[in-house]
């Protein structure tokens, strides 16, 4: 069955100037997507605007009304990274309802799996808080709504982005409905993360953070994928995947530290696609997060999709670095999969 794909050009409009998240990484995406051909065997997939009742089963109706305000009145800056425009409000609430709709068309079987080409990033986004380039959490509303209006029990969100989604921890972090697992260089932005963070009540357990030292490449990233990502994700059963899809794991992204190739984010999706084939019926929704390198994104975003088409792979031009031993990597997934029971 055929993969969907969500982008819209309003997300050239939170039009954020000099800034490393800006209209230009969807772009030079787009470029390739269409230059390849790939663009063409996608499902094209409607966005809509999510609700603010929507926005609600996440954020805090007084935050989404600020959020609303602040770009009413002409925007201004939430913190030194974090921009709110004139258009930032409606182009953020359609980055949501973008991937809602997703949701909607892969639960109603009209395409197996779908990825959503969408900025600003969402996962730094907490309940009452704009952070991290971040104004609404998509991947976090869209996990709810698959509970609320699908009805669904157990949704779990895998997050290779590099930095830890903080305002995804947030929301469920006392919730067992949703299995919150992530990678991300450690430690670094937002400062969450610690693997001793594993959820509390009757969350516990549900929070699963593997915090990658600096300089963890392709072989680090697969091992925890392998050791703990995989593992933990069939232990919980989901009934829908979501990924919270950042690139900035690249080595050639300069906004960190890690070493991942086009290459290892498609091992990663690879064993994500497996995931949700064996224990989802195939649905899986992966959303863009973060991926600031305008050669690195595009590539990232065309090896996954051609994981979830299943088909074969373009090598990338930017080709696989070596990593050596990374100090502190075994100790690391050691305690992990002890927190976890692994
Ligand atoms: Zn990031």
């Amino acid at each position: 069955m055929s993969v969907g794909f969500i982008y819209d050009p309003i997300f050239l409009e939170h039009d954020t100037g000099a800034h490393p998240e800006n209209p230009g990484r969807m772009t030079a995406t787009l470029a390739l997507l269409e230059g390849s051909g790939v663009l063409s065997r996608l499902e094209r997939l409607a966005a809509r605007d999510a609700t603010p009742e929507e926005l609600a089963f996440v954020h805090d109706p007084r935050y989404v009304a600020g959020v609303e305000r602040v770009a009413d009145e002409g925007g201004g800056w939430v913190d030194p990274d974090t921009l709110i425009t004139p258009r930032s409000y409606d182009v953020a609430r359609r980055v949501v309802g973008a991937t809602l709709a997703a949701l909607d068309a892969v639960m109603r079987g009209d395409v197996a799996s779908a990825f959503c080409l969408v900025r600003p990033p969402g996962h730094h986004a907490r309940p009452m808080q704009a952070m991290g380039f971040c104004l609404f959490n998509h991947v976090a509303v869209a996990a709810e709504y698959a509970r609320r209006v699908h009805s669904l029990e157990r949704v779990a969100i895998i997050d290779w982005d590099v930095h830890h989604g903080n305002g995804t921890q947030d929301a469920f972090y006392d919730d067992g409905g949703v299995l919150y697992v992530s990678t991300h260089e450690y430690p670094f932005y937002p400062g969450t993360g610690a693997a001793e963070e594993t959820g509390e009540g009757a969350g516990r357990g549900c929070s699963v953070n593997i915090p990658m030292p600096h300089g963890s490449g392709d072989p680090e990233h697969a091992r925890a994928f392998e050791e703990v990502v995989v593992p933990v994700v069939r232990r919980f059963r989901p009934e829908l995947l979501l990924v919270s899809a950042g690139y900035d794991a690249h080595f050639a992204d300069e906004i960190a530290l890690q070493r991942v190739s086009v290459d290892g984010y498609g091992a990663m999706a690879s064993m994500v696609r497996e995931l949700a084939g064996e224990l989802c019926g195939g649905r899986l929704i992966v959303a863009l997060e973060g991926g600031y390198h305008m050669v690195a994104l595009p590539w990232c975003v065309r090896r996954t999709i051609e994981v979830m088409r299943g088909g074969e792979p373009v090598p990338d031009p930017l080709g696989p670095v070596p990593t050596g031993d990374v100090a502190g990597f075994d100790a690391m997934l050691s305690r992990v999969k002890a927190l976890h029971g692994l």
